[in-house]
């Protein structure tokens, strides 16, 4: 599996768990139950690498890791555009494919996240995220020529979902899906259920900078230091309640700068060039992680008015945005 910078990503939101600790303890000891915390119960903690990021399990439950991780190796394994055997990359190939409930069901909410953000979001964005380089992180700045034909190429309007079999196909050949806004947030889902199965009601999931919080840490509610990305600088602590998710998209992590332009990985779907407006990141939290990936990225695409009238439509949903 490929790695990219949003590994960065641990240095901008980072968990605490309640006390003072040293970054560098916390993250690089796996597996082993915190010194900290003794004398009450124990939590442990258990990383990987997963998606191209890291992911990171804090639970008094050992076993939590493991079923959160390969929860999470069986969803890359089906929706990854990285990994040429996944139902994405076929479905990319050859353009019309029978799937996965799961691959049939991610396709169908975001078909659903694009009407409802007027095309903000948008996974048929992949081939101008193809032509800018940021899937190869070979970052160009392609020719007008080139943006307007791939243009063409996009809108979830052409993305066909066949109910009954489970298939989908692309309106155009040509056409291709990419789930990075979105899938995420769904595999945190999905291990959040696995967890719960398994009776595990208390863990903490970080993956590669979104959260999902279960049940309470070490001294109650989960907490997670929010820095401002562009600043460097601690601009607060949030208390996640049980079931929450906290998921950040912006232009200070994945960008390249070109003539003295930062160009970043997220996309304006309508004009095909990365995403600018008057924001620099913005941070959902959701009952719902696949819900806030998507809204993260489909704000940080329509702007600071626009974005908090979207997110007044998700009742529970709260956002911060940084300008
Ligand atoms: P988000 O804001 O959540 O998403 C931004 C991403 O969504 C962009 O990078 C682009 O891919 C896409 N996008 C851009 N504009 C839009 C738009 N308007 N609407 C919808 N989507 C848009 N990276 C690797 O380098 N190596 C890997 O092996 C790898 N494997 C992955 C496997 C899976 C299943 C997933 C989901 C991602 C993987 N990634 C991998 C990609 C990497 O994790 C993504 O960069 C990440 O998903 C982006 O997430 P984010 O939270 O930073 O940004
Ligand atoms: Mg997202």
């Amino acid at each position: 599996m490929a790695f990219n910078p949003r590994v960065r990503r641990y240095l901008i939101i980072f968990l605490i768990a309640g006390w003072a600790i040293s970054l560098s303890y916390f993250f690089l000891r796996s597996n082993k139950p915190s010194r900290h915390n003794q004398k009450t119960t124990r939590f442990y903690r258990d990383n990987r690498l997963l998606m191209g990021t890291f992911w990171e399990v804090v639970s008094p439950d050992k076993r939590a890791g493991e079923i959160v991780f390969s929860e999470t190796k069986r969803i890359e394994g089906l929706l990854s555009k990285y990994i040429p055997e996944s139902e994405i990359s076929q479905l990319n190939r050859i353009g019309r494919l029978k799937v996965s409930p799961d691959t049939f069901y991610i396709i169908k909410r975001s078909k659903e996240f694009w009407q409802e953000t007027a095309g903000a979001f948008d996974i048929s964005v992949a081939p101008l995220v193809d032509i800018w380089g940021f899937s190869d992180q070979k970052h160009k700045v392609p020719s007008i020529d080139l943006i307007q034909d791939t243009l063409g190429l996009v809108g979830s309007d052409k993305i066909i979902l066949h109910e009954n079999d489970n298939v989908v196909e692309f309106k155009l050949s040509g056409m291709k899906i990419d789930l990075g806004a979105i899938a995420k947030g769904y595999a945190l889902d999905c291990a959040a259920v696995r967890l719960k199965e398994k009776g595990i009601s208390n863990c903490l999931i970080n993956a590669g900078g979104q959260v999902y919080a279960l049940g309470k840490g070490p001294k109650g509610n989960w907490r997670i230091v929010i820095q401002n990305p562009r600043k460097r600088q601690v601009s607060g602590i949030i208390e996640l309640e049980k079931e929450e998710s906290i998921s950040t998209s912006g232009d200070y992590e994945q960008f390249f700068f070109d003539k003295g332009k930062r160009y970043s990985h997220i996309i304006n779907p309508k004009t095909g060039y990365p995403a600018t407006n008057d924001i620099s990141s913005v941070t959902v939290i959701a009952g719902s992680a696949l819900e806030a990936d998507a809204l993260s990225t489909a704000i940080f695409v329509l702007g600071k008015g626009k974005g908090e009238e979207l997110s007044k439509r998700f009742p529970g949903t709260k956002i911060k945005i940084y300008q």
